[in-house]
């Protein structure tokens, strides 16, 4: 009976019922085994390589089995809220490939299971909280600050475990009298759970003993870990719930199946079980991902990734770079799902979407991620991506973070036939990995980006240099095809005591000043700049004659 009138007390203004809930928000109508998962971050500006890495699995968890994949706001930490962040989370999702089916939008929410945004949710909380006091499974709570440090502290000097439970658990048996006083003088208050859980206690062979829970995991198999014995907060001064009371609460309403989530909730996992035992719910099915993990430059070792030391932890680093999303998704997937690659090698040409995801074949350990790896991954990736579309995916990209290098799109066929130097060969060219590499990596098609990069080969004599070129300007025939184009080279190497073969030079290298690669990278470099590129006749073919001639002949000039 106090119990009744405690709850009516503090929520004198719920009126609704847990039952108007579940009739609002009833069972999904969807095929056997079709998962509802759910993206829950904090709007706090900062999308993360983990944000994205478990919005995959969502993803295809709920999509490879017909089921719904939504968004929620999870913005119960006020101090954390950053304007703006909402068009974030969903942009840069966006950009790599997840769509939702439901939850927050840019505009109003979709779905019927909203609202979808936590703080917008105060009176559904508050509704089972009430529930929860009603039944004696949850209390207010008057301590302080400073009495819940007085306690820690006291706990601390007798090595206890710090919290409020048990004898601490200053408020958690007092009357329904001495609750409304405390509340008539204007006392704040938080509603704390009212655990049922024992602190573990040494048995007789001096081991810690205690009740445990059992959770099966989806991705770590079965966990057995000690049941929760503190009475947490469950709502805060502010009305508004913890982590914990929202995640069960959504979770329920919202019917999801799959709570994918990061390792570091591990440890709250016994909270969870104990908040929904009391609300009288199944438990989802739990996929705690492993941490993101590389090896650290410096010291060779394995370790988190951090946002202050690496850049690449942001979503933003992929869009700035220009990364491409497919290159993206298809590196995750790799760390995501151990057989990816083995699946890949046998299909190589097979829409990602058609792999088999599995939270069976997820890590459990940490997974590894490796910028070199992204890096070939996306170089593949990029040579199954028509030229014409890499055009608008690098154009797009300079529009908004490289407007400098907007002239470079002017005229699409040249950019389209640079792009696809050398990809149709038997044996791919593989140049491309992300825009900002790949605009360095053909800047030498355009004048205004062009610069001499490496130095004339040692081989050569600077006397030598207007000479080769001076030759290589006279015998120049534009329509040459690449053979005829090559003689002419060997022939000027032979004039000036270059060996016509490598291996010639090789054998007897005291009989020539250098060989025929020397004399064209002689060439290449009043070209491009540069001492390695692509087929050179190819390159001239592309720049055109004028371009070429002009080339070499500012070299010229400029050795006067
Ligand atoms: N808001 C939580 C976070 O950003 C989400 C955790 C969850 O998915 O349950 O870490």
């Amino acid at each position: 009976m106090d119990n009744k009138n405690l709850a009516e007390l503090l929520f004198p203004d719920i009126d609704k019922t847990p039952d108007d809930y579940e009739r609002m928000y009833p069972e999904r109508d969807l095929p056997a085994g079709a998962m509802v998962t759910r993206l829950g971050p904090s709007p706090t500006g900062f999308m993360h390589l983990g944000n994205l890495y478990g919005a995959f699995a969502d993803e295809r968890l709920a999509h490879q089995s017909d089921g719904i994949f939504y968004l929620r706001i999870e913005d119960t930490d006020d101090k954390r809220y950053v304007e703006g962040a909402v068009e974030v989370i969903i942009s840069s999702l966006e950009f790599f490939g997840i769509r939702f089916d439901e939850g927050a939008t840019m505009g109003d929410d979709k779905g019927s299971y909203g609202d979808y945004t936590q703080s917008r949710r105060g009176p559904v909380y508050q509704c089972f909280v009430k529930k929860l006091v009603e039944e004696g499974k949850a209390y207010p709570c008057f301590l302080t600050e400073e009495e819940i440090g007085a306690i820690r502290e006291k706990q601390e000097a007798e090595k206890l475990m710090p919290g409020i439970y048990g004898e601490y658990a200053a408020c958690r048996d007092w009357t329904y009298e001495q609750v409304k006083e405390a509340i008539d003088t204007g006392k704040p208050y938080v509603i704390r759970l009212k655990s049922d859980g024992k602190p573990l206690s040494e048995g007789e062979d001096g081991k810690q003993k205690g009740r445990r829970v059992r959770v099966n995991d989806a991705i770590r198999g079965k966990l057995e870990m000690p049941e929760n014995f503190m009475d947490v907060v469950i709502l805060k001064k502010t009305g508004i719930p913890t982590y914990h009371f929202a995640h069960a609460v959504d979770d329920h309403l919202m019917r999801t199946t799959h709570v994918v989530r990061g390792a570091e909730w591990l440890p709250s996992l016994p909270i969870h079980v104990e908040l929904f035992e009391k609300l009288g719910w199944e438990l989802p099915v739990y996929c705690h991902t492993a941490q993101l993990m590389k090896i650290d430059e410096e010291s060779g070792k394995k370790r988190k990734l951090s946002k202050r030391k690496d850049p690449e932890l942001s979503l933003t680093y992929y869009r700035d770079q220009g990364y491409h999303p497919d290159a993206v998704r298809e590196y995750l997937l790799t760390i995501l799902n151990s057989n990816f690659e083995e699946w890949r090698d046998a299909n190589p040409d097979a829409p990602v979407d058609d792999f088999a995801f599995t939270t069976e074949k997820m890590s459990s350990s940490g997974a590894l991620f490796d910028l070199n790896k992204l890096n070939d991954i996306s170089k593949d990736v990029l040579l199954r991506i028509p030229a014409d579309d890499l055009y608008v995916f690098l154009k797009d990209w300079a529009a908004e973070f490289a407007p400098e290098y907007n002239h470079l799109f002017d005229d699409k066929d040249y950019l389209v036939q640079i792009l696809d130097i050398g990809r149709a060969d038997r044996k791919p060219r593989k140049d491309l990995i992300y825009a900002r590499q790949i605009i360095q990596f053909i800047s030498y098609f355009f004048d205004d980006l062009f610069k001499i990069e490496d130095e004339m080969p040692a081989e050569v004599p600077a006397a030598d240099i207007s000479v080769i070129l001076n030759a290589y300007l006279d015998s120049y025939d534009h329509s040459d095809d690449n053979g005829g184009w090559f003689d002419k080279i060997r022939a000027i190497a032979v004039d000036n005591g270059y060996a016509a073969k490598p291996k010639d030079f090789k054998k007897h290298p005291d009989d020539y000043k250098g060989h025929v690669g020397h004399v064209s990278t002689v060439i290449r470099i009043a070209l491009m700049g540069r001492a390695q590129s692509p087929d050179v006749w190819t390159i001239q073919q592309i720049m055109g004659e004028e371009k070429t001639r002009g080339r070499i002949r500012a070299y010229v000039d400029g050795l006067r």
